[in-house]
């Protein structure tokens, strides 16, 4: 790609500073007078694409990306750099993570061979109920309901990355976040993506004074090539350093966060109707990272891991995984592995939209969910020449063997928001980090904490404000202290035990059928996962059509599942993925998005092979 090549000489300073110190450089702004606005600084370079030992990351923020790779550097495992770039993606992601939101971590221990994972999501207040967002017995709007406190939950992110150090990094907590707080107070440059997620939501940022005053300056999105800083983010990182998470489940950050939720701050002239919300500190203290099993389904022999609910990405890949097991992708034509593909993540909604939901509150049945006798079941729906009708019935995952009759009433995929990150990360050891995290929508609930740099998310809206079909139980009403249902997939592949590919991907519902498409680009299509990323993609979740980006829709495959009854709606872009693979020689080749969401980051510790 050899972007690197074509950098001016201060910006190869910076990467060299990088390289060295593992914390990036803060751009030196070229002298300007007082007056005269300064020239635009070049954003940091990016690659998609990189291959070599030593260890590997891939986001979608150079930034981040260069920050856990100088933690790699410096001896830490991917545990260690998945925390600082988590940290560091809180300061050029804030729009799509940070300490007011949550996530789901998934780990591969190189010496036990075993996954982990954490289920980091927020959660409703205890005084919560199922009638949550009604009001006078009528639901909310999403708009209505996005940009206030009542959408705020518990956020999980700060304790997710702690619980995660503890149990199996090398580096402190604080060690952890120092990158990530020198670069906020030393600014980084705005890119296109940055400055375009700001002006699309100008509008109820400036409803929020404290939003505004950060993201806002001068009433204006912040200047493609300008520099970014956030001095009371650093500052917030350094009291989490001194304090540890306690500073926010149980100290000041706490009170400022749920002072805020309680009692909105707008800018009266804005004329919103922020709705207050009920989180207090006892709902931060009652919060507990869950540590929890993987999902587990084998593919072709592989062994796929992800998350269990309270995300719906681990049963809803793997049960797709499984329907798929019964087809012969690898030698299909390519319109019939798609049709194939799309046919089973049609299924795999269908039950998911049944049956998945905190599985504290409602019992899920995970295992079943995850059989392959109950895929196989489901399997038999499938037809070669013609597209299945959506909303499509569920089938009972605990009596398998019915899954060819209708046997419930569809439930249609209710709206999830469609922003987050997903952080991939390897060691030189071959422990792998698979983690995606958010805030739900793109800025959250738009509320920043004044005076602490960063938004609060707007979680709680991916609950369904009222059963999706009236009189069908619905797995995911809101509950006390409940979590909302997720399509966060963060996936860890493993081969014969040893570590394969790992990949994850932003997107809300879409989330699901992007980790899908990925995964079966790379295992039964032969592209390397670079390419399995790049490929256009199309997403259908038990809905009447299906989504497809442009270069999908101007396919011969489009045409040709069109032919047979698939109805595509064109959307702009799905996912904006990364993922790591481990070559048969022993290096890694970390991938990211070339195109999608201005592309992404990746990057090894010893570069060896095509750059
Ligand atoms: N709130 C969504 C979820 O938990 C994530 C939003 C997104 O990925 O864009 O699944």
């Amino acid at each position: 790609m050899g972007v690197r090549g074509r950098l001016a000489p201060p910006l190869l300073l910076a990467v060299a500073l990088v390289a060295l110190t593992g914390a990036p450089a803060a751009h030196a702004a070229p002298p300007t007078s007082a007056r005269s606005a300064p020239a635009p600084l070049p954003p940091a370079p990016k690659t998609a694409e990189a291959v070599g030992y030593g260890g590997a990351v891939a986001s979608v923020s150079a930034e981040a990306t260069d920050i856990g790779i100088g933690v790699l550097r410096n001896g830490g495992n991917a545990v260690d750099a998945a925390v600082a770039a988590a940290a560091a993606l809180g300061v050029t992601e804030p729009f799509s993570s940070g300490v007011g939101g949550g996530g789901y971590f998934v780990y591969y221990d190189a010496r036990t061979h075993r996954v982990s994972t954490l289920d980091g999501r927020e959660t409703a207040p205890l005084t919560a109920d199922q009638n949550l967002f009604l009001e006078n017995g009528v639901p909310l709007s999403f708009a209505d309901a996005v940009s206030s406190g009542l959408s705020v939950g518990t956020p999980g992110t700060a304790q997710t990355w702690a619980q995660a150090l503890r149990l199996w990094g090398t580096r402190s907590f604080a060690d952890s976040l120092k990158p990530a707080e020198k670069l906020a107070r030393t600014g980084f440059v705005v890119n296109p993506t940055f400055a375009q997620q700001t002006a699309d939501n100008a509008t109820r940022f400036a409803a929020f004074p404290a939003t505004a005053a950060l993201f806002l300056p001068g009433g204006k999105p912040p200047a493609v090539g300008s520099l970014f800083r956030n001095p009371d983010l650093a500052a917030t990182y350094r009291e989490l350093e001194r304090d540890g998470t306690a500073a926010i489940y149980r100290g000041d950050i706490g009170q400022d966060i749920t002072s805020l939720v309680q009692h909105p701050q707008v800018d009266p002239a804005s004329g919103w109707d922020a709705r207050p919300g009920q989180l207090s500190m006892a709902d931060l203290a009652a919060y507990q990272v869950r540590q929890q099993a993987p999902t587990e389904v084998d593919y072709r022999g592989l062994d796929v891991y992800s998350i269990a609910p309270s995300s719906s990405g681990g049963t809803t890949v793997g049960e797709a995984l499984n329907i798929l097991n019964d087809f012969d992708l690898r030698h299909a034509s390519s319109t019939q592995y798609l049709h194939d593909y799309l046919e089973a993540s049609r299924i795999a909604f269908a039950d998911r939209n049944r049956w998945v939901g905190d599985p504290r509150f409602v019992d899920v049945p995970t295992q079943g969910l995850l059989s392959q006798r109950f895929a196989d079941s489901r399997a038999c729906l499938i037809k070669p020449d013609s597209s299945l009708t959506s909303p499509l019935a569920p089938a009972d995952p605990r009596h398998p063997g019915h899954g060819c009759a209708a046997t419930g009433t569809p439930a249609p995929t209710t709206y999830e928001g469609t922003n987050t990150t997903h952080l991939t990360v390897a060691d030189r050891w071959g422990n792998v980090v698979s983690y995606t995290l958010t805030i739900e929508q793109t800025g959250g609930s738009a509320m920043v904490v004044p005076g602490r740099g960063f938004l609060l998310n707007n979680e709680l809206t991916d609950f369904d404000f009222t059963a999706a079909v009236p009189g069908v139980p619905d797995p995911n009403l809101p509950g006390p202290a409940k979590r909302p249902r997720s399509s966060m997939s963060p996936t860890i592949v493993l081969r014969d035990g040893r570590f394969d590919f790992a990949e994850g991907s932003p997107g809300g519902s879409t989330i699901i059928t992007t980790v899908l498409q990925v995964l079966l680009g790379h295992v039964d299509r032969g592209m390397t996962l670079e390419q399995a990323i790049a490929a256009p993609r199309t997403s259908q979740r038990n809905a009447a059509t299906s989504d497809a980006e442009p270069a999908f829709l101007a396919s011969p495959d489009a045409a040709a599942l069109t032919a047979i009854g698939e109805v595509f709606a064109p959307n702009p872009e799905i996912g904006a993925a990364t993922g790591i693979q481990a070559l048969p020689d022993g290096r890694l080749d970390a991938a990211a998005e070339p195109v999608r969401r201005g592309g992404g980051a990746a990057s090894v510790v010893w570069p060896v092979g095509p750059q």
